[in-house]
Order: structure tokens, then sequence, then C-alpha cells
């Protein structure tokens, strides 16, 4: 038998890739697929980015760069963070890596020893529990339901924590939910993890993609405490439509950013210097490309929200940021399937070619993700195949 890593072999592969893997695949064989499965911007990379690409290559700039990114980059991250987010880092505090993923991923073999517990809420990203496992590490998952606003409360924190504890990862606007923590209950999630010396990591990959008046906060600018604990974690895939470009940074504590670099020396040397190149220019931009695209997705978000309004079946809790609706299905899934959502999924892929990612890989079972992340007329489409596979379900089971 084939030995490998025992992390390794214990670590799932990711849904999200494999059914927006399998969405392209169904397409390329010419069916008409509604892909609610993305979890990218439709959208071309904006012009001026593309052409600072193509500027990288004809001025020769296709070398190694530092491990950890350019200067110029890490200048314009540092500059991005005051404007933006009220937070001073130098440019050594930054790490520039393959994607937030890799960042994430990163932090988190540096910081996670074996048995160490790292906490974050369920529904979450599909890929921290697999980063932990990766570390050795055990994830400490607290439940949250639509009832709660799927937001961990500082009670839930404290009940969680043991003298194990090394993280709290917040991932706000959240993948799947779209849900958004506020100021103040930040502050609140701050202060448990400042008593507890709880470092945090904050995923603000779609800090640029929030729809609602809810104030998009860093936990790391509610105070020079937290500001120590916490390392912030960004990138140009979702606001900037790089996806593909593969650009995430991070930044925090000096030491604890020393120890990244080690690492990543060792892994991938630096992301890819015609992508960070490029990923200057997004940075320092005006921000009417992101403010043209987060306009359409506000378009977008209405309508999907106002088709699923007419299944009566489905309930959901309006995504404030990000581009998903995390979509309850368990009325569904009571009445056919033998109560999996995940079959439900899958029966909606083979019978009416609507892509979607159930929820089981996000920690929440009842629950199917819907990307809005495409036209306005696909939206109407696939909704309305999901409510005539409904519609179909419940009169066959009446016969
Ligand atoms: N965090 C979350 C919550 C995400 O949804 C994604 C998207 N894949 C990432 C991080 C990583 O994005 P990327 O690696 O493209 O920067
Ligand atoms: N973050 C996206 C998603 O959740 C992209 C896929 C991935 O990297 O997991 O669908």
């Amino acid at each position: 038998m084939l030995q490998v890593n025992r992390r390794v072999k214990e670590m799932l592969g990711s849904t999200t890739l494999a059914i927006t893997a399998r969405a392209k695949e169904l397409a390329a064989q010419g069916h008409d697929v509604v892909n609610f499965g993305a979890g990218e911007p439709d959208f071309d990379t904006p012009d001026f980015i593309k052409k600072a690409g193509i500027k990288a290559i004809e001025k020769g700039m296709t070398k190694y760069t530092p491990s950890i990114g350019t200067v110029d980059l890490r200048e314009a991250i540092a500059a991005k963070f005051q404007k933006d987010n009220g937070l001073v880092y130098k440019p050594s505090q930054i790490v520039v890596s393959c994607g937030a993923k890799h960042s994430l991923f990163n932090i988190i073999q540096v910081l996670v020893d074996d048995g160490d517990e790292v906490i974050f809420q369920a529904p979450y990203w599909v890929s921290y529990p697999e980063m932990v496992k990766a570390a050795g590490g055990r994830s400490v998952i607290v439940p949250t339901n639509a009832a709660s606003g799927f937001k961990i409360t500082p009670e839930l924190l404290k009940k969680h924590i043991t003298p194990k504890t090394r993280i709290l990862i917040i991932n706000s606007p959240s993948n799947p939910t779209g849900v958004m923590y506020g100021k103040e209950e930040l502050a609140k999630l701050a202060e448990i993890c400042v008593a507890h010396k709880i470092y945090v990591i904050s995923d603000e990959i779609y800090e640029k993609l929030i729809y609602d008046t809810t104030v998009f906060t860093s936990i790391a600018s509610l105070g020079k405490a937290i500001f120590d604990l916490t390392i912030t974690v960004n990138g140009v895939s979702k606001a900037y439509a790089m996806t593909g470009w593969r650009i995430g940074y991070a930044a925090g504590p000096v030491e604890i950013m020393e120890y990244i670099k080690k690492y990543q020396d060792h892994s991938t040397s630096n992301p890819t210097s015609i992508s960070q190149a490029a990923a200057v220019e997004a940075l320092k931009a005006s921000t009417e490309s992101i403010d043209q695209m987060c306009q359409i997705f506000k378009k977008r978000r209405d309508l999907m929200l106002a088709c699923l309004d007419k299944v009566p079946q489905l309930s959901y809790i309006r995504p404030q940021g990000a581009f998903y609706v995390f979509c309850n299905f368990a009325k569904i899934a009571n009445s056919a399937d033998g109560g999996s959502v995940a079959a439900v999924a899958a029966k909606l892929l083979d019978d009416v070619k609507v892509a979607a990612i159930p929820g089981d890989s996000f920690g929440a079972p009842d629950y199917i993700r819907f990307s809005f992340a495409t036209s306005e007329a696909r939206i109407e489409e696939g909704i309305k195949r999901v409510a005539g596979w409904i519609a179909n379900q419940h009169s066959s089971l009446k016969v």
C-alpha cells in the first residue's frame, strides 16, 4: 500500500475547487451549466492591471524577487493598510505569498504545533480545517446558526478556549455566509483574545465586496494589544478580479513574519514577479474599478435574493458582503433524498445542471452555497431551475 505522510493522508480534498472544476468540465462537454459554484469574480482583470503585467515582462522583470515580495509591492501594501484599515505596518512586517490561501497556510504552519488548538466558527471556509490538520493541530469548531447571525459571540468564544488554544480565525465578510462582524463585536472578541494571549488570524479577503451599511473593521485596528496578536491577511484575488495571478499577503508582528519568511524561503520562494508588478498597480490605483464591480455584485445579490424569496421552501441570511448566498435546504432534503442536502446538491447538478457547493464542506450540512459571481441572466435562469426542480420533487412525492 502507498505510504504517505499521516497528516496529508488525513486532509480532505477541496470541494469548492472540485465542484467548480466539474461544472467547467460539463460546460466544456456542451452542457448548459449554471455555475453557482464559483468562488471567484467572473470579471476580467481590469485592463490597466493587465498592462502592468505585460510591461513587467517587457521590462525583463522576470527574475527571482526577494522571497517575501518586492519592496515596491510591500510598500504599496503598507500604504493600503494605513489608508484603508488604519493599520501601520512596516514593509518588513509584510510577506507576499501565492494567494491569500498560501498566506493562511504559512501562518498556520508557523504558529501551530502538535495538538495546538485553532478556534473558528462553522460555517467556515473549506480550507481552514485542512490547513490546521497539515500542521498537526486541532480545529475547535464553534457552531453558529442563522438565529445568531452566524457569528461567534463572546460567550461562545470563552466556552471554547482551553490551555491549548493558540489562534482564533475571523473571516469577515465571511465565506460562505456573507455575514460581517461590526466594530463592537470585534472589540469584544479582541478583549478576550488579549486576556488569554490568543493570536488572531483576520482573513479580510472580501473586504472590498460589501453591499450594505456595515462599516468594515480590521480587528488589528482596535488597539495596540490586539494589533500585537493579529496577523492580517488580504490579497488582490477578489477585489481586483485577479484570482489566477496568485498574490496574497499577510502582515503581523515581525518575529512571526520572520518565521513565515523562512518557511516560504524553503518552499515557494517569491510569488510570480510579473503578478507582483501588476499587484502594485492594482493597489496604487483609484478605487474606480473596485467600485464598479462592487455595484454590479450588489445588483446581482439583490436579484438572487429576490429570486430565492419566491421559493418558499428555502431560507437564507442576507449576505452583507462577499458573493455567496448560504441557503437552507433542510426542508427539501427532509422530504426528498433521505435528509441529505449534499445529495440534493449533487442532483441539482445532474438533473438541472446547476452547480453549487454543499454546506457539509463548510461544516453546515443543511445548507447549499450559491455564488452570485455570474450574470443576472444566469442568476435568474439558475434559481428558476432550482425552483422547478424543487416543485417537481414535491409533486412527485405527493403522487
Ligand atoms: N479566504 C477565503 C475566505 C476565501 O474564500 C479565499 C478564496 N479562495 C481565500 C482566502 C484565498 O484567496 P486567494 O488564495 O485567491 O487569495
Ligand atoms: N475561495 C473560493 C471558494 O470558496 C475559491 C476556491 C477555493 O480556493 O477554495 O470557492
